[in-house]
């Protein structure tokens, strides 16, 4: 089994700064088309999310049930289904205390991906990580992804290093999906 991991906010869907409110959450043009393109291809869909503002007290970690549904049924209006929704509630600098940890699912640590692999078989190889931050980039190839970097001008600091340089590049989700097809089956 091989997946497309993806980031949510501001890749998938349109970034609004800490909202929760399920019929606010849209996805971002194209990402139906795009996403039905991979789909064809059997990879798996699985958003891998970080939501720091569970740290800061900003939103309670129970509007993610809701938010995950909420996903779930964008897409299958867009006759896509979603395989799973992997989000990090932690902050180091939290303020809510159980949620202030140093924590491995943070991006740009793997874990969101590790664990979703393991829970849904998924060949980390044959997969690809898709974000708009490098973050997301340095995540993806930590778990041994390729890794596709959307540059829609969300990531802020370009801070690169060895682990940061994704494998390609695409102006929107949609380009994104057509470099996708293109390699192919060729894992990393
Ligand atoms: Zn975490």
């Amino acid at each position: 089994m091989k997946a497309v991991f993806i980031d949510k906010d501001g890749t998938l869907v349109d970034d609004l700064a800490w909202n929760v409110e399920p019929r606010r959450i849209t996805l971002c043009g194209g990402a139906g088309p795009a996403l039905r393109m991979l789909a064809r291809l059997d990879y798996r869909f699985i958003i891998v999310s970080d939501q720091a503002a569970i740290a800061h007290g900003q939103v309670d970690e129970a509007a993610m049930g809701p938010m995950a549904h909420r996903l779930g049924d964008l897409l299958f209006r867009e006759r896509l289904t979603l395989d799973g929704y992997y989000y990090c509630p932690h902050h180091p600098n939290g303020s809510v205390q159980r949620y202030a940890v140093n924590c491995f699912c943070r991006k740009p640590q793997p874990g969101l991906l590790l664990k979703a692999a393991l829970e849904h078989e998924i060949d980390l190889r044959a997969s690809w990580m898709i974000g708009a931050r490098l973050h997301d980039i340095e995540a993806g190839n930590r778990a041994g992804c390729r890794t596709l970097l959307i540059d829609n001008g969300t990531e802020a600091e370009w801070r690169l290093g060895p682990r940061r340089v994704p494998t390609r590049i695409a102006p929107d989700l949609y380009a994104a999906a057509l470099l996708i097809a293109t390699e192919g089956d060729t894992r990393r």
